[in-house]
């Protein structure tokens, strides 16, 4: 296994994969990897096959981080997320550096962004208004540094996908986009780099989005004809709210393709919600 630092290194490494007949696999993280991120490695590897090259990007994107949120705490540990990548027959970590990806962006000299105009704008976005604007630029330039024939992206964040998907589509990035299903702990919560900020106390309450999502999955299939949006979400902000220190960030209910609220929530619909499980914001997502 290499780790690559710089942009030209790795455009270097997968042109010369590509010209001995490699296809390239890519799964572009923040690091501190877990069990899901790996799980989108194995589908990645299966992809690309034994003879392709499977690459994973660490890299905490300023840009899609507000000023206010957890950037600078985000949590780091590449001894370990090195381990899992070799563990796991990860070929290639691409590792790049803040200057070079976002060359002259402390002094105002980096200017150009990609924003996706439509899906982009509920949920997550409507919570974090630039995260998507950064997490489109970075996943295209990602792409123009990595070349894949194939990138793995995880369900967790379903509206992230989305978005991907549609930029893919609408700027033509010759690149096949998998989605992989979301990989939970024991009791159902969702693995995330940022459960590692929950204390005891919070781990506990932080099953209340799944618990949420089960019961809204239970509703709704007991009534086929399907049950008014409304109606759901004070159920389930219910649930949040008897949680001492839960916060409901916003519950939606939506067409998993169009991601688009519907009104009368029915079995096949999407649900998404976000909790501040005290300072940590926890986000899942479900269809029901
Ligand atoms: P992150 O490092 O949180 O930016 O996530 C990198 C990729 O891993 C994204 O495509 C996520 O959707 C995906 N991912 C994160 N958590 C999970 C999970 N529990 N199961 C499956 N994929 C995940």
């Amino acid at each position: 296994m290499k780790i690559v630092e710089k942009i030209t290194a790795m455009q270097q490494r997968v042109h010369r994969a590509r010209q001995s007949g490699q296809r390239i696999g890519f799964v572009p993280t923040m690091g501190y990897l877990h069990a899901g991120h790996m799980s989108l490695v194995a589908q990645a590897r299966r992809r690309v096959g034994d003879n392709g090259l499977v690459v994973v990007s660490i890299y905490v994107n300023p840009t899609q981080f507000a000023p206010t949120e957890d950037l600078a705490k985000y949590p780091r540990n590449l001894e370990r997320d090195r381990r899992l990548c070799r563990a796991a027959g990860v070929d290639v970590i691409f590792l790049p550096s803040d200057s070079d990806m976002y060359p002259g962006r402390a002094v105002g000299q980096y200017s150009t962004y990609v924003v996706e105009e439509c899906l982009s704008q509920g949920m997550e976005g409507a919570s974090r208004t630039t995260h998507f604007r950064g997490v489109a630029t970075v996943v295209a330039k990602l792409f123009n540094c990595v070349l894949p024939d194939v990138a793995v992206f995880g369900a967790k964040d379903w509206q992230q996908a989305a978005v991907v998907r549609r930029m893919v589509a609408d700027l033509n990035f010759p690149i096949e986009l998998v989605v992989a299903p979301t990989l939970r702990e024991a009791d159902g919560l969702a693995m995330s780099s940022r459960n590692a900020y929950l204390s005891t106390a919070e781990r506990s309450q932080a099953t209340v989005l799944w618990r949420g999502l089960v019961e809204a999955r239970a509703l709704v299939r007991a009534r086929p004809k399907g049950v008014p949006a409304g109606s759901l979400k004070k159920i389930l902000a219910k649930r949040v709210a008897a949680e001492p220190d839960a916060r409901l960030d916003y519950i939606e209910c939506f067409d998993t393709s169009t991601l688009v609220p519907v009104g009368r929530v029915r079995p096949g619909s999407h649900l998404a919600l976000a909790v501040y499980i005290g300072k940590t914001r926890l986000i899942d997502n479900a269809v029901l």
